[in-house]
C-alpha cells in the first residue's frame, strides 16, 4: 500500500512534499537535547525563521501549493510542541475550510495527545508523530529537566512517568481513531542506546505503524553528549527491526520546512513574521 506522505514510505519520500508550520512557539516539558531557536542557519528541529498566525500559515500554505503542487501534507511540528498551542488547532480548521483536499500531520511529545485526539481527529489529521525516547523513568529523569502539566511543574522519575504514561495512552487513543503514529526516538548513547530496542517491543504491542530512530543533536544541555556513530545508529536500528518497521529517511528538518524532504525552499517562501521581541517573550515564558 502507498502512503502519500514523505516520511511514512520510502517510496513516497523522494516525489511527495510536506509544509510544517511553525505557528506553536511553546512547550510544556524540557528535553534536555532541545534548544529552540529563531532566525538562525542551522538545519535542524526546533528551528524556525518566524512565528506564524493562523492566517499566515494558511497565506503561506496557499503559496508553497501554488509553488510546488507535489505538497501533498500540511503539517505542525513546533518550534514547540503543538498540543501545548491553540494556534494548532485553528490553523488545521482553517486550512481545512479553504484547501479540504490537504492531509494533515503534526508531532507532538504526546503529553496532551490523549485530551485532543477527538479535535484532531474532527478537523481531519491522519498522521501523528510521537517522540517518545524511554520507557523506563530512571532513564526519562536523565532526558527530561521537567515536564509542565495542569499548572504544576513536574521533575525526575515523577516527571518522566507522568509524561510516558500519558504518551502511551494518547498513541492507543490514536491508533484506535485511525491515525497513523510513527515514533521519534532520539538516540543518546549513554543514556538510551540499549533500552530502544525494548521501547521498540512495546510499540509494536500497541499498534505503532512505524518507529524513527534519530541521531542525538548535541546541543541544550546534552551539548556535551557525544553523538552515536554511523554503526551505533545502524545496530541500534536492525535490533529494533525485529520489533517493529524502521525508518531510515529521515533528514531532522526544521519547524518550518517546505518541499520534498531534501529540497526544502523555506527561503523563497517566506511571510512576513511576528516581531522579534514578541517572539523571544513567547519562546522564553513557558520555561
Ligand atoms: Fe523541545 Fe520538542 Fe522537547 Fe519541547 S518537546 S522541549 S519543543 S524537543
Ligand atoms: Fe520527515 Fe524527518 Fe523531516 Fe519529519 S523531520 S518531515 S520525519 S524527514
Amino acid at each position: 500500500m502507498f502512503i502519500e506522505h514523505p516520511c511514512y514510505d520510502a517510496k513516497a519520500h523522494f516525489k511527495i512534499g510536506r509544509i510544517h508550520l511553525p505557528v506553536a512557539p511553546f512547550c510544556n516539558i524540557q528535553c534536555n537535547y532541545c534548544s529552540r531557536k529563531l532566525r538562525v542557519n542551522d538545519n535542524r528541529p526546533g528551528i524556525s525563521n518566524e512565528i506564524l498566525t493562523p492566517k499566515k500559515a494558511l497565506a503561506k500554505t496557499k503559496k508553497a501549493l501554488a509553488l510546488d503542487p507535489r505538497i501533498k501534507i500540511v503539517a505542525i511540528a513546533g518550534p514547540g510542541d503543538p498540543l501545548a498551542n491553540s494556534t494548532t488547532i485553528e490553523t488545521f480548521k482553517l486550512i481545512k475550510e479553504d484547501i479540504p483536499h490537504v492531509n494533515f500531520c503534526l508531532s507532538t511529545n504526546g503529553l496532551n495527545l490523549v485530551d485532543q485526539i477527538d479535535d484532531l481527529c474532527k478537523v481531519g489529521v491522519k498522521f501523528i508523530t510521537v517522540t517518545l525516547n524511554t520507557i523506563d523513568p530512571k532513564i526519562g529523569a536523565k532526558i527530561y529537566s521537567f515536564v509542565k502539566y495542569k499548572c504544576k511543574i513536574y521533575t525526575g522519575e515523577e516527571a518522566a512517568s507522568l509524561l510516558l504514561n500519558r504518551q502511551i495512552e494518547g498513541i492507543k487513543k490514536a491508533v484506535q481513531a485511525g491515525i497513523l503514529v510513527k515514533i521519534n526516538s532520539v538516540l543518546i548513547p549513554e543514556i538510551n542506546m540499549e533500552h530502544l530496542p525494548e521501547v521498540a517491543e512495546r510499540l509494536s504491542k500497541i499498534g505503532v505503524h512505524i518507529m524513527n530512530i534519530m541521531p542525538l543533536i548535541p546541543i541544550g544541555k546534552f551539548k556535551d553528549l557525544r553523538p552515536p556513530n554511523t554503526n551505533e545508529l545502524k545496530t541500534t536500528r536492525e535490533k529494533c527491526e525485529v520489533y517493529i518497521r524502521q525508518w531510515y529517511l529521515c533528514k531532522q528538518c526544521r519547524a518550518d520546512a517546505i518541499g520534498v524532504p531534501g529540497e526544502e525552499k523555506a527561503s523563497q517562501l517566506q511571510i512576513d513574521a511576528c516581531p522579534i521581541n514578541s517572539i523571544k517573550a513567547m519562546l522564553a515564558c513557558r520555561h
